[in-house]
């Protein structure tokens, strides 16, 4: 649907909103007032009506002032459907937050049922209909949960988050009415004299919080619902800005839409919804590996920005300053935040928006800049001077006879595999290891270029697609649609970013082949190897792709292996700080998240960590060593009980 149709049909749905909401007011003041109470009610209510019919029609203009070009995340019916009832109705991620969560649940589940019946005096149904027993218990419900969500506001998040005196007011107010709703029930039973004067003050305080919706916190309670209903089913997934496959640098340039927002309206119009979902509650906040690291970063504080920027009263937000001031170059794209919020919004994707805002301004950060011009000059992320490419020996020659037998599977060796000292070991590992298996397989030695996954998440939009274009290319030579990789980066990038330009490949993560090989005995007799393991899940791996077991499992068929959890392990594992080129930035840019994970590590009792990708390993091998432990790829490891 375009803007025009969009927007036609949300003021629709509006107009037939009002009108319901209008008709149940005239009949609540039917039965519950009368005289000077009945009027004073019902112009009150007409007031609140208009207030919220107003805010989010004014709401709705926003939204629908964003882009849907070149938008390639897809929502199905069944799973937005499936996401609202998951989301909103069962209150799934929400209650995962224990105590809060379950405050939250009750003044919902409550206030949802309330509300219901409110709307439907015209079938007969009124509140006073309800057994007073459980009437009782929803308005308690509304009550304690609304109390407890404004004290742990006031009590706990203001002074821990550091928020404003202002903010934190603008927050309070609406549970405080809530709760004099419901806390209103109980007088209203009790008092004889004064019942009508606490029915209408009561009442009054109801339709407050109504006409409050779009102008408060309480503005979720629209926003989430549609988010869930059109959010993209697959999770992190980046938008598409312009397709180089599709329309040449020339045309690019001339389109009047920058590569990166700069303003409100250039954000896509499920973003700007989006923003507006954010309840502010902090847990990815609270989870994040790059908050707390002395940079002042946090995805809730981008959130808090970008729904500012969208208010209708905002002055054109310059979103260039809120990227720079946010620093938005400190996040490790770990993917935590999403995973953490419990509406499920995409912190993350706007954080990869506002990178590429400024990487359209070419504002980086001097390592952003040297990385870059590595991956654009010799095609790969790691500084090949320093440590020369040594190119593995594979039993098929890159480009075979055209009548000859294709390769097994390619071996995409990825840049730490060609040119960092620990890459080439594991590599050369891996190489080892499909040997003694007896696979054809081959690779592209020189030929092959970094992914560009790093130069997209920094924001380079424009060469990540030379560099998939050409990758593609290459890989179509060969002949073979199996895709070997040794790095978490590399395979998220061919599984789930390189379909988007026509490469289709069936990509496996090392992991994964080495649990086949030794399954199936290709591999030979192992060695008995008694160890205490951890294994450390990584974000592209793991959280991205879902491909948690095939360590494990394979950990788990070598004998005398004991292996261990750590606290944060699988979809909560912690991010070693290297993702999202973070590894890249000046200075020690990961180095405080990964002391945290080797201590976590050393809590779990292993003696060595095993891991599945370079960057990991690379981050992790220094803390853990000066604990007095050991990382290895899971690759080393199995070659040691290989040969043994
Ligand atoms: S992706 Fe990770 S590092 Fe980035 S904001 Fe989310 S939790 Fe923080
Ligand atoms: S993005 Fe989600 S987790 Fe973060 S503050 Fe907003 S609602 Fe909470």
């Amino acid at each position: 649907m375009d803007q025009i149709q969009l927007r036609g049909l949300g003021l629709s749905l509006l107009v037939l909103v009002a009108v319901g909401f209008s008709i149940s007011l005239y009949l609540h003041c039917g039965y519950l007032f009368n005289g000077p109470w009945r009027i004073a009610f019902f112009i009150y209510g007409v007031l609140t009506i208009a207030a919220f019919i107003i805010g989010i029609g004014r709401r709705l203009w926003i939204w629908t002032s964003g882009q849907t070009r070149n938008d390639i995340q897809t929502t199905t019916v069944a799973e937005a459907l499936s996401r609202l009832f998951m989301i909103v109705a069962a209150q799934r991620r929400v209650i995962r937050n224990s105590w809060p969560g379950l405050f939250h649940a009750a003044m919902f589940w409550s206030g949802a049922i309330l509300f219901t019946v409110y709307l439907l005096p015209s079938v007969g149904v009124t509140l006073a209909t309800i057994p007073y027993p459980l009437l009782s218990a929803l308005f308690l419900g509304i009550s304690i949960g609304s109390l407890f969500l404004a004290g742990r506001l006031v009590l706990f998040s203001w002074p821990n988050r550091k928020l404003s005196f202002a903010h934190t007011l603008g927050r309070v107010v609406a549970p405080v009415l809530i709760a004099a709703v419901g806390i209103g029930h109980f007088f209203v039973m009790r008092s004889t004299v004064l019942s009508t004067g606490v029915l209408f003050l009561q009442y009054m305080c109801a339709m407050t919080v109504f006409a409050l919706i779009p102008y408060s916190r309480l503005l979720h309670i629209i926003t989430v619902p549609l988010w869930t209903l059109v959010r993209p089913d697959k999770r992190f997934t980046m938008s598409l800005p312009f397709d180089l496959s599709r329309e040449t640098e020339i045309e690019i340039s001339n389109n009047d839409l920058p590569l990166g927002p700069r303003r409100r309206e250039e954000f896509s119009m499920r973003a700007l919804l989006a923003f507006d979902a954010c309840t502010q509650c902090g847990r990815c906040e609270e989870i994040c590996p790059a908050h707390g690291t002395g940079d002042g970063f946090s995805p809730a504080k981008i959130m808090r920005q970008l729904q500012l920027a969208n208010a209708p009263s905002a002055p054109s937000a310059n979103l260039v300053a809120i990227a720079e001031s946010e620093q938005v170059d400190c996040c490790t794209t770990c993917g935590r935040c999403e995973i953490a919020c419990p509406v499920a919004l995409e912190p993350l994707s706007a954080i990869h928006e506002l990178r590429r805002t400024t990487a359209f301004e070419g504002r980086f950060e001097s390592g952003h800049e040297s990385a870059l011009r590595r991956i654009s000059e010799f095609g790969s992320i790691w500084d090949k001077t320093k440590s020369p490419a040594i190119y593995l020996q594979p039993p098929v020659p890159w480009l075979m006879e055209a009548d000859g037998p294709p390769a097994e599977l390619v071996y995409w060796v990825g840049c730490a595999g060609r040119h960092d000292p620990a890459g080439q070991r594991i590599a050369a590992t891996i190489a080892g290891l499909l040997n003694r298996a007896g696979i054809r397989w081959t690779t592209a030695g020189a030929e092959e270029l970094c992914t560009g996954d790093t130069a997209r998440r920094m924001g380079d939009e424009g060469l990540f697609q030379k560099l998939a274009l050409r990758n593609i290319a290459l890989l179509r030579q060969a002949r073979c649609k199996k895709l070997l990789v040794s790095c978490a980066h590399c395979f998220n990038t061919f599984a789930n970013e390189y379909p988007a330009f026509g490469g289709d490949f069936e990509v496996v993560h090392h992991s994964e082949l080495l649990l086949q090989l030794l399954q199936n005995g290709r591999l030979g007799h192992l060695a008995v190897l008694p160890t205490k393991i951890t294994f450390h899940d990584p974000c592209y791996l793991g959280r991205y792709n879902g491909k948690y077991e095939p360590v494990r499992n394979l950990l788990d068929t070598i004998e005398g292996v004991e292996r261990l959890e750590m606290h944060e392990s699988r979809e909560q594992s912690r991010c070693c700080g290297a993702g999202g080129a973070r590894l890249w930035r000046d200075g020690e840019p990961g180095a405080r998240m990964a002391a945290k994970r080797a201590t976590q590590v050393s809590e779990a009792g292993a003696d060595l960590l095993v891991t599945g990708c370079p960057f990991c390993l690379t981050m992790l091998e220094d803390p853990i060593a000066r604990m007095g432990g050991r990382v290895q790829d899971i690759s080393e490891f199995v070659a040691s009980a290989v040969r043994t």
